[in-house]
């Protein structure tokens, strides 16, 4: 199958070829021609298949051969969780638009920025927009942009959408948008809440499931270090420099967290940078492209801004913190070993965190491995917080937990995971109340009860 076989203009071909891609992803080749017939597509498929050109070159053939008004109203809409997750989709707009005569215009538009600017950009028409649902209700109620003429609707990470609370914005949206027109919705999963929102949102839809749901899972070298609170700060700067991991994407459960993770790595020498929600977006830019280029060796991350980046061969993931989800977990290592490179994930794993564990191991359908941590010293603890040094009197002592019997196992050799699970009972998190993650869902939850709306990323939450 080669992409030229799809019904694509030679003009995305040849944008194609100037990136490099000599055939279609399996998610390419079956979504590209379904959308091109103007079919409600649901496709689910794993991070780093091509999903983004399987709903951009289609959308951009379409929107291309039908004749441009000059007024230029939006005719593509596309969806997404995160403003890092708008900002690539733009680009990749840009990038396989990039020959054709005329251009099609497209725009990004998300929260966190000033609104002033993309107000002024969208006052010239757009025909693709790229919106974090949030900011673009915003729009709409300024009168900024007008939905009406929307022709095809993506909703891209749809079942990240859900999780950060999107549901209610998404809701809105899809009354402002022309009931005649096409439906797109990519989802990493295919959970049962996705399978009802496609139901409601989708007409006869082709369905497209192209690799199983642990396609990560398997194909990721992936590890376990047991180790207590005191020490995995250590641990980790332990793990970058003696494995001289050249890069590494760390997650963190907290913002919170990712900061003092971050200041932890800087102070030992490393090149970190955090990316999350509470970053201004210049910061967050700055990691990303910082990181990218290679200059930062160690970004540091919430689930939720890292999701759906793509970071080409990025080598090593860290859980630095289990994720609250199983599912999460997969996400998370589909990060690395992407197209085919292999990647290596590793987990920090507390007591209090076992449950996370097993769980993790059942949905992957197999136990992982419990790695030796060659050359460290257990007894360098690190307090995280001056709470903790009092809620553990002698907290930094060495103690004999999973962690030390790990290292006394020497060699390098991986026990196989028996010793090291049984013990310490399964304590869980406490506070975890809510799911719904990081930073859009907040501000829009505030902006609902103040008024009039305010358009900031004031947001100063934990999570
Ligand atoms: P997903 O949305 O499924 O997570 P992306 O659309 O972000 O995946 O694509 C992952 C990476 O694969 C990107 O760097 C993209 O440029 C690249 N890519 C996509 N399609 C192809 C292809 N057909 N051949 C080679 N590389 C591709
Ligand atoms: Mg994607």
């Amino acid at each position: 199958m080669s992409f030229s076989q799809l019904g694509l203009s030679p003009e995305l071909l040849r944008a194609l070829e100037d990136a490099g891609y000599q055939t279609p992803s399996p998610i390419q080749s079956k979504a590209i021609p379904a959308c091109l017939e103007g079919r409600d597509v649901l496709a689910a498929a794993q991070t780093g298949t091509g999903k983004t050109a399987g709903f951009t070159l289609p959308i951009l053939e379409r929107l291309s051969r039908e004749p441009q008004g000059h007024k230029r109203p939006v005719r593509a809409l596309i969806l997404t969780p995160t403003r890092e997750l708008a900002a690539q989709i733009g680009e990749s707009v840009e990038k396989y638009g990039v020959h054709l005569k005329p251009r099609l215009k497209s725009d990004v538009v998300y929260g966190g920025v000033k609104v002033n600017p993309q107000i002024a950009r969208l006052r010239d028409g757009v025909d693709i927009l790229v919106a974090c649902p949030g900011r673009l209700l915003d729009l709409v109620n300024q009168k900024a942009v007008r939905l009406d003429q929307v022709e095809t609707l993506v909703l891209d990470e749809a079942d990240r959408m859900l999780d950060m609370g999107f549901i209610h914005d998404i809701k809105k949206i899809l009354r402002l948008v022309p009931k005649q027109r096409q439906n797109l919705l990519f989802s990493a999963t295919f959970s049962k809440e996705i399978r009802e929102l496609a139901n409601t949102l989708l007409d006869n839809p082709v369905s497209i499931e192209v690799a199983p749901r642990n396609t990560a899972a398997e194909s990721v070298d992936q590890s376990i270090y047991m180790v207590e609170k005191p020490q995995r700060m250590a641990l980790l700067t332990h793990l970058i420099t003696h494995h001289q991991w050249s890069q590494a994407l760390v997650f963190t459960a907290t913002k919170h967290m990712a900061n003092r993770v971050t200041q932890h790595l800087q102070k030992a020498g490393i090149t970190a940078a955090a990316i999350h929600g509470n970053k201004s977006q210049n910061a967050r830019t700055a990691a990303l492209s910082g990181f990218k280029s290679g200059e930062v060796q160690v970004m540091v991350a919430t689930d939720v801004a890292a999701r759906g980046i793509d970071i080409s061969e990025l080598p090593n993931v860290v859980n630095f913190e289990l994720p609250k989800t199983p599912a999460d977990y997969v996400h998370r290592i589909g990060r690395t070993g992407r197209a085919g490179a292999s990647g290596q994930a590793v987990s920090l794993v507390m007591p209090d965190e076992r449950g996370q564990l097993k769980q993790i191991e059942k949905l992957i359908g197999r136990a992982i491995p419990v790695a030796t941590a060659e050359g460290f010293d257990f007894t360098r603890a690190v307090p995280e917080t001056p709470d903790e040094r009092e809620q553990r009197p002698g907290g930094g002592q060495r103690r004999q937990g999973s962690g030390q019997a790990r290292n006394n196992n020497g060699g390098g050799a991986r026990n196989g995971g028996g010793a090291g699970r049984g013990g310490a009972g399964n304590r869980t998190r406490s506070g975890g109340g809510s799911t719904s993650g990081d930073e859009q869902a907040r501000p829009a939850r505030r902006r609902r009860r103040s008024s009039p709306r305010s358009s900031g990323n004031s947001g100063s939450g934990n999570r």
